[in-house]
């Protein structure tokens, strides 16, 4: 039976160290978060983000929109904080509803401000393989970083690596390709010296991909899609995926039965969610330390 990654209590223990730091700043971190339109699911991330802070001692500074607001005055809003200075870091809730497009909003955070390390500069150093995990668990860097790492994959890497899963030369399949997840995650394994490969919607044989790996990452949003007999026995399994059913929120991997496989493998809820949140007051106190906020 495979060892449960807890992705809780790794958070707790990043979130006990984040609060310390910021105990002892006179100035407090600032995070603006920008929530548009009712999505419920988007409310309950952004609630949870906020609490995070508030329990960390960052102060959060938020805005609410409707889903009609015009795709000008979204980027304006968005401007505006970037010009404030109370504000050390930004985070756009995605996805935006209805026809609002994401990357001219994103186009108005500068990328000492991107806590969702989203932009195309953050994202262009990860793919280049200037910033990595080591930089983005310093949270008090002598000089101001040199980019801001995505949450979630920044999160997938640190499980694997207090799971101690060897990456180095390790066979890693990640199943997914977005911006958010797949694609910053894969620059990040390699940065860890795995071998990595990439699957999404059109991969062949995804079952025959998967089963080659010593780390299996799934970030796709299909309930259940990973089956056990698509697991190596003593692979390490990442469950990125968040779906609500009627069986309530589960992930994109049969967990029951991929559990009977693996050696080590995060649930859903208690997995990966914690850590992404862990790792964006991460951010949001490493972007707002040292030289920069003196
Ligand atoms: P996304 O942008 O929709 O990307 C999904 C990826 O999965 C795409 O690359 C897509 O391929 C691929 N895909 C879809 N169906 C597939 C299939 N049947 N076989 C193989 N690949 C398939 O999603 P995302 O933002 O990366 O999120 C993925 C999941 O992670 C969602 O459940 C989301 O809720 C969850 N998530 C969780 C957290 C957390 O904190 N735990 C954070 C972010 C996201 P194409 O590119 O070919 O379309």
């Amino acid at each position: 039976m495979a060892t449960v990654i807890d992705g809780k209590a790794v958070a707790a223990e990043l979130r006990a160290r984040i609060a310390a730091v910021v105990a002892g700043r006179e100035r407090k971190p600032g995070l603006a978060t920008v929530l548009v339109g009712d999505d419920p699911a988007s409310h309950v991330y952004v609630a949870s983000k906020r609490k995070a802070c508030a329990e960390a001692g960052i102060r959060s500074i938020h805005h609410e929109v409707p889903a009609t607001i015009a795709q000008a005055e979204l980027n304006a809003l968005v401007r505006d904080l970037d010009a404030d200075p109370e504000v050390d870091g930004i985070l756009v809730q995605l996805p935006l509803p209805g026809d609002l497009r994401r990357d001219p909003v994103l186009a108005e955070i500068s990328a000492r401000k991107d806590v969702d390390g989203l932009t195309p500069a953050n994202a262009g150093l990860l793919a280049q393989g200037r910033i990595g995990l080591a930089e983005a668990l310093e949270l008090e860097p002598a000089e101001p970083p040199l980019g801001l790492i995505p949450c979630t994959p920044a999160g997938c890497v640190e499980l694997l690596q207090r799971a101690g899963a060897e990456l180095a030369g390790a066979e890693a399949v990640i199943i997914g390709r977005s911006t958010l997840v797949g694609r910053p995650l894969a620059s990040l394994l390699l940065g860890a010296n795995a071998t990595v490969t990439v699957c999404h919607s059109r991969t062949r044989d995804l079952a025959a991909v998967c089963r080659r790996a010593d780390v299996l990452i799934a970030a796709v949003g299909v309930p259940k899609l990973v089956q056990g007999d698509w697991i190596r026995p003593g692979a390490v399994v990442i469950d990125v995926g968040m779906n609500r059913t009627e069986e309530g929120l589960v992930g994109d991997v049969d967990y029951a039965a991929a559990a009977e496989v693996a050696a080590a493998i995060t649930p859903v809820p208690g997995g990966v969610g914690p850590m992404t949140i862990a790792m964006l007051l991460a951010n949001t106190v490493r972007t707002s330390s040292g030289a920069r906020s003196q």
